[in-house]
């Protein structure tokens, strides 16, 4: 892609106070942020510094204060069929089963869903055959997936995920990254994920956003090199912990806690 492209999205200003009994909370202070056509975004940042508040921006749910989120160069004032969102929760409906729940929004927009693209989602993500099953009788890895086939099902051009595998054990983890980046090599959409996980965002990401504390704004960007598909071998490189490090040292340094656990140091 040239350097001259338009962003696929662009966060201008983005100011967002939150009124409350107290006075206002202001989450986000004039944040900008481009993110290209097709790449992989991560945002990390001590917690409360406003990530959710910024993806949520970006995904025309909530409304800025000040500032605004372009959408291929135009403005997005509301929900948008070109955004797709998943959360940490799979926020699945408990009474219907897995493809009733994926159909779901469809019959909300009144719209038909294009079964053979969602069965060709649900292969991809190893669910085939799972579609008569309800929630409960799905692992919460497989319930992320669903989450996922659910968000990619309208052929999103953007996929905005929040957290959205923070709450799964870490072989399931790695597992869902490695899905997500075929999923992505393959149709490439463009990705903005906020994760907890350094070691995620470097195994996902083309950039990885570091954002300061409340009111948030973007501290520094990282460029991720490494050549993709993305093996678990890079994990253990040179290079992927001196990024793990720099990030986090920026993160801790930028939370000035007293409780934040020391940098580790390589083994000399
Ligand atoms: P993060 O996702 O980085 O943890 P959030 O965007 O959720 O941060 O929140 C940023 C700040 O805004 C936090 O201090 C949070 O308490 C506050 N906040 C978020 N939502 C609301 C709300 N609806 N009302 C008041 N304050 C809020
Ligand atoms: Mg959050």
């Amino acid at each position: 892609m040239s350097a001259a492209a338009e962003p696929k999205l662009r966060v201008r200003n983005a100011t967002k106070a939150y009124p409350t009994r107290s006075g206002d909370v202001l989450a986000l202070d004039h944040c900008s942020l481009d993110v290209r056509p097709g790449e992989i975004v991560s945002i990390v940042g001590p917690s409360g510094c406003g990530k959710t508040t910024l993806l949520w921006s970006m995904s025309g749910l909530h409304g800025l204060t000040a500032g605004d989120v372009l959408l291929d160069g135009k403005e997005i004032t509301g929900p948008n069929p070109e955004i797709g969102m998943v959360f940490q929760d799979a926020n699945l409906l408990p009474w219907r089963n897995l493809e009733a729940n994926i159909h779901f929004p469809f019959e909300i927009k009144g719209t038909k869903p294009d079964r053979i693209w969602i069965d060709e989602l649900l292969n991809r993500v190893g669910l085939e055959g799972f579609g008569g099953k309800f929630p409960r009788e799905l692992s919460g890895g497989m319930q992320q997936r669903a989450a996922l086939v659910r968000a990619l099902s309208f052929k999103p051009s953007v996929l905005l995920m929040d957290e959205p595998f923070g709450a799964l054990d870490a072989f399931t983890r790695e597992e869902m990254n490695r899905m997500v980046e075929e999923i992505w090599l393959d149709s490439p959409t463009t990705i903005v994920l906020i994760t907890h996980s350094i070691e995620e965002a470097i195994f996902l990401s083309d950039r990885i956003v570091v954002m300061t504390p409340r009111p948030g704004r973007v501290a520094a960007i990282h460029d991720v090199p490494f050549p993709r598909p993305r093996s678990l071998e890079i994990m253990s490189t040179r290079e992927v912990f001196d990024l793990t490090n720099a990030i986090k040292a920026e993160i801790v340094g930028k939370q000035q806690s007293r409780y934040a656990d020391p940098v580790p140091q390589p083994a000399q």
